[in-house]
């Protein structure tokens, strides 16, 4: 067992679009522990939360427009 070694390749998070090895997972998709944590302390009326909004909606409707 060796719980020290890191993972080349992780998951691509769906927030920030990078290959991270720590995260969660929502439906199909990985949002990395640090996402995460973002969306968590941002306030919904900072602009950024926006954009977490719209990269969250691609999980729940990833094919609205076909
Ligand atoms: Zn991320």
């Amino acid at each position: 067992m060796d719980s020290t070694s890191k993972k080349p390749d992780g998951e691509t998070c769906v927030i920030c679009e990078q290959k991270k090895s720590q995260g969660i997972h929502l439906y199909t998709s990985f949002i990395c522990t640090q996402c995460e944590k973002k969306i968590i302390s941002t306030e919904t009326n900072d602009p950024q939360y926006k954009f977490y909004i719209k990269q969250l909606k691609k999980i729940n409707t990833p094919k609205i427009f076909q």
